[in-house]
């Protein structure tokens, strides 16, 4: 029996073949590319002359309705590949011609409902009857294999559930995930924004966005500084035989940018490992020397193809919490148990739910059993002495190390990769690192990558949509609003606007001459926390009205009351862990 994810997953699958059905019926002449399963539903790549729009959702629902009604069994049948191809030849599916010419099994498996048939592995539920709750949501371009060059095809996005209500709670977020879409707040509340002149994937930070990312540098520079670790800077370019050294070359090639200098190769750093890797190696390192940790907010830049590049969540050019941790095999323990405290403080802090995945030695691999065994146990033993409930995925670590990945999981429900815990025995035995130990002989050192909020683009990405834009009062690029009812308040406003930047509250005036109700509707907008406004009564009296964000009309108050009252939630929050 398969579990519910799988049931779930054949559901959707099984929808995804009775869409391509309706399509087929509708718009003849349309050809099938893909159409997988995702998390959240499913999609259908077609190559469709004209384009389909949203307007043309409900005719497809509409015939999808038809022929669930008609209840068609789906029927499996095993051919060759050769007869496969032959088949979908004659049909003019093209695209399921050059994915069979690229399986390499002899026998294939095809699937029909009544007239429909479809390249697939299955399975499949017995009828299309058994589909109750279905949506289609959306429509995209999406090139073929994710490839620039080759033909834009037409996504329909859709997805089902076994029942109405599991559909429209499912719905309900998706609507709330729209209003919380962080390219829309991005650009509504001025944090940042992508131009097609400037280039795909590459982030310019306005006022806010800018301010949000310093606090967030600042809120790191000093975690780490108080867990010890050392602060290293490294260049963006390093030559391109360093990278051929350490794999990237040869590994990595196609997400990095080349230049040349006076004849010689070099390449934009994808990661900063190479640069913290020359520090270690640039004296001799004993064991009492260890563990060493270099941090850097480093800037890397990747090259992702431009149909895959997202908001904040996927760019060209990001910055990371980076580190790099070499310790003595011995070391192991306490440094991962520290880094993941390190993450779940973190976590905490941003009211994030996470959870840990394990991934475990591949079946290809560098290192031996004895380093994969210490480094493997260490991982687990903390992961269980710390109470994280973790996943394990057999044979999914990188083939230099195992790994922990941290998912943690937003307001709405939703997971996201961030941290990362990544054991390397390979980068120390190509650089040839080491170290004396007590026996006076040379040792080589294990080596940590670990990130804990990731790139902050991404980070900062999730952050808006965890938080709808309205960020904690800490990390609010604007804390408080002020605002004179008419000209004759300014002055006093603007008095109040000093004494609030002499306490180290980031302030703005709105003293334009316009409505009350105006102004406390775009402050409102801008998800400004406190709202002060000044009249009359408060120049008289010498006190502010507040308004809050969360709590609504706070009442008159003294100046000084209000500062005592939200400066100790103003400043760059300090986690609990590092000494
Ligand atoms: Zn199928
Ligand atoms: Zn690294």
């Amino acid at each position: 029996m398969a579990g519910k994810a799988e049931q779930l997953e054949i559901l959707r699958h099984s929808t995804a073949h009775v869409m391509a059905q309706a399509v087929k019926e509708l718009y003849p002449g349309v050809k099938l590319a893909i159409g997988p399963p995702t998390d959240d539903g499913f999609y259908y790549d077609f190559d469709y002359e004209g384009t389909f729009s949203e307007e043309d959702l409900p005719r497809i629902e509409e015939k999808m309705r038809e022929i669930v009604a008609r209840d068609l069994p789906f029927v499996k049948e095993e051919m060759s590949k050769e007869e496969a191809i032959k088949f979908f030849e004659q049909l003019g599916e093209t695209y399921k011609v050059e994915i069979l010419r690229e399986i390499p099994d002899e026998k294939v498996t095809i699937y029909r409902q009544g007239d429909f048939v479809d390249l697939c592995r299955g399975p499949h539920l017995p009828s299309t009857g058994h589909i109750k709750a279905f949506k289609l949501l959306s429509v995209a371009g999406a090139y073929w294999r994710g490839d620039e060059r080759n033909r834009m095809l037409q996504r329909i996005y859709g997805t089902a559930f076994p029942t109405e209500e599991e559909l429209e709670q499912y719905l309900h977020r998706l609507e709330e995930a729209k209003k919380r879409d962080h390219r829309r707040l991005g650009k509504e509340l001025e944090i940042f924004s992508t131009h097609e002149e400037v280039g795909p994937g590459l982030i310019i930070w306005h006022h806010r966005g800018a301010m949000i990312r310093w606090l967030l540098e600042e809120f790191e520079r000093r975690e780490h500084l108080k867990r010890g670790y050392q602060f290293v800077v490294g260049p963006h370019i390093l030559k391109a035989d360093l990278w051929k050294r350490s794999g990237h070359y040869d590994y990595y090639r196609e997400h990095m940018y080349f230049t040349e200098v006076e004849g010689q190769e070099y390449a934009l750093k994808p990661m900063n490992c190479l640069a913290h890797i020359m520090v270690y190696k640039s004296r001799q390192r004993s064991y009492r020397d260890l563990p060493l940790r270099f941090f850097e907010l480093g800037t890397v830049h990747r090259h992702e193809r431009s149909g895959v590049l997202h908001g904040l969540l996927r760019v060209r050019e990001f910055t990371q919490d980076d580190a790099h941790i070499f310790c003595r095999p011995d070391q192991l323990h306490d440094e991962i148990r520290d880094i993941l405290k390190f993450v779940q403080e973190a976590m905490e802090l941003f009211g994030f739910n996470f959870e840990a995945e394990l991934s475990t030695r591949p079946e290809k691999s560098i290192g031996t059993d004895e380093d994969w065994e210490r480094a493997t146990t260490a991982l687990r033993e903390v992961l269980e002495q710390e109470g994280f409930s973790y996943e394990i995925n057999e044979g999914e670590g990188a083939f230099y190390g195992p790994k922990i990945d941290i998912k943690l999981e937003d307001a709405l429900g939703r997971k996201w990769q961030c941290a990362t815990i990544q054991c390397d025995f390979s980068l120390p035995e190509r650089f040839d690192l080491g170290y004396i130990g007590p026996d006076g002989s040379r040792h080589r050192p294990v080596m940590i990558h670990r990130v804990i909020l990731g790139a902050l683009e991404r980070f900062i990405g999730v952050l808006i949509e965890h938080y709808g834009g309205a960020f904690p009062l800490w990390l609010a690029p604007e804390q408080v609003r002020v605002m004179s009812i008419t000209d004759r308040h300014i002055p006093y406003g603007e008095d109040v606007c000093k004494r609030l930047e002499g306490a180290g509250i980031r302030v703005q005036g709105d003293f334009r001459n316009e409505k009350l109700g105006y102004k406390i509707r775009q402050a409102q907008l801008e998800k400004v926390p406190y709202m002060l406004i000044v009249g009359d009564k408060e120049v008289q009296e010498g006190t502010v009205s507040v308004r809050s964000r969360e709590e609504g009309d706070l009442g008159p108050m003294a100046l000084e009351a209000f500062i005592e009252r939200i400066l100790p939630h103003c400043g760059i929050p300090s986690l609990g862990g590092g000494d």
